[in-house]
């Protein structure tokens, strides 16, 4: 490519300096990746090898269902997250169905979750029959309000379902305390923040999902350890529970054919457990390379009124499942708009806290008890996150939002 452009400015004979700044225009839109919100092709090419060669193995052996590498791979990963059990299943909504039912809530249970996420947590509790009771988030982390969790704690309440939003973590301290003091269960939902670490005050650190009694996540393809389907897994440091979710995942037996309680059938393919099993030990290199990105962005718009970067937390590590910004006074649509003409992606997450959707109607709340979510729903723009960003493309990114900004 050099030489073919070196080729057109040198029979443009004298006109020097502007035909090559065309030509170095042209080259870079040549050369420039496209950039999507998330880029699983080219994470896939650098270790195609191994995986390939996974999925290989486990199409030679058949064990397409309960193979080797599901049994390995629970290993591995528990010794990664610093947990006693992981327990697969299909995928990170059948993760929080079945933490709830492994805890033995019942219909009319109270469960405290947050208001501002992804829907699965407030379906499973209404699929179960259990009560949602969602809290207002906190301004700078987006995690769970942990004095309108106080606030909202009846005799009815059973659980907790914090959500670590975006990769980072939520105040487990404080929820664990809270927890502790009145008697409930804790379910982290780690669908976002796998790795990310937790500090606690005396100084010692534990990993998003190995907190509380149970822990969840998703390995959906874009999440930050995704497999190339639907999979996900269930933490636990309790032997008990443990044994309670493995029967639930599996049609409530465990000797077959006996159904102790009633279950359901969520397993992760062997082929997923395989690819899973390749990249869990890229998962470090994965959340560096994820925030050398989020640095980048924060150095180009520091300084920027209308832009607010992501808070990072004191106690927690970012993971940054999504990079997302607050607009002050900025038009979120049409930022939007310009950018995508520019061939830059950027997703809303999330458009509408859950109470404000028609599925959610019955639980017949109001705006005015979530303040922050309602308003952030509103200023939120998350912009391309994955492990394969490079500098041209964040530079792309960051000099067309500036330049949005700057004519404000
Ligand atoms: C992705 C996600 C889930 C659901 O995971 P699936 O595997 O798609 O079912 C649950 N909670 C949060 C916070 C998520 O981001």
């Amino acid at each position: 490519m050099p030489n073919h452009c070196g080729f057109i400015c040198a029979i443009s004979g004298n006109a020097g300096f502007k035909y090559t700044y065309i030509c170095r225009l042209i080259l870079r839109m040549i050369a420039m990746k496209e950039i999507q919100m998330v880029d699983l092709r080219s994470q896939y090419e650098k270790i195609k090898p191994e995986i390939d060669e996974a999925i290989a193995e486990v199409l030679q052996s058949s064990a397409f269902i309960n193979g080797p590498a599901v049994k390995k791979f629970e290993n591995e990963l528990a010794a990664y997250v610093g947990c006693k059990q992981v327990v697969a299943c299909a995928n990170g909504t059948d993760a929080l169905q079945i933490a709830c039912m492994a805890l033995g809530l019942k219909p009319g249970d109270e469960v405290i979750t947050t208001n501002f996420t992804f829907v699965s947590t407030a379906e499973v509790l209404c699929l179960l029959g259990l009560k949602p009771v969602l809290t207002d988030i906190d301004a700078l982390t987006f995690n769970i309000d942990v004095q309108d969790i106080e606030k909202k704690i009846t005799p009815k309440t059973k659980a907790i379902i914090p959500v670590h939003l975006y990769g980072q973590c939520a105040d487990m301290e404080s929820i664990m305390q809270l927890a502790k003091q009145h008697n409930l269960f804790v379910i982290e939902d780690t669908a976002q923040a796998i790795g990310a670490d937790f500090k606690f005050s005396n100084g010692s650190v534990k990993k998003a999902g190995a907190i509380g009694h149970i822990g969840t996540t998703s390995f959906f393809p874009s999440k930050n350890l995704g497999c190339y389907g639907d999979g996900g897994a269930i933490f636990t440091n309790d032997d008990a529970i443990a044994y309670e979710l493995r029967s639930i995942v599996n049609h409530g037996q465990k000797v077959r054919y006996e159904y102790e309680m009633i279950g359901v059938n969520s397993r992760l393919d062997t082929i997923q457990a395989a690819i899973l099993g390749e990249k869990l030990p890229h998962l470090d290199d994965y959340a560096t390379a994820r925030n050398k990105a989020a640095d980048y962005y924060d150095k180009a718009f520091a300084g920027i009124k209308q832009i607010k970067t992501p808070f990072r937390a004191a106690n927690s590590t970012h993971v940054f499942h999504q990079y997302t910004l607050t607009l002050n006074g900025v038009d979120r649509d049409k930022l939007k708009e310009t950018l995508a003409a520019q061939g830059i992606p950027a997703m809303i997450y999330y458009p509408k806290p859950l109470h404000a959707h028609p599925a959610y109607k019955d639980l017949n709340r109001k705006d005015s008890e979530f303040p922050v979510a309602v308003d952030l729903s509103k200023r939120v723009l998350s912009l391309p996150m994955h492990t394969e960003l490079d500098e041209e493309q964040l530079e792309h990114i960051t000099k067309s939002i500036l330049d949005f900004v700057n004519k404000l």
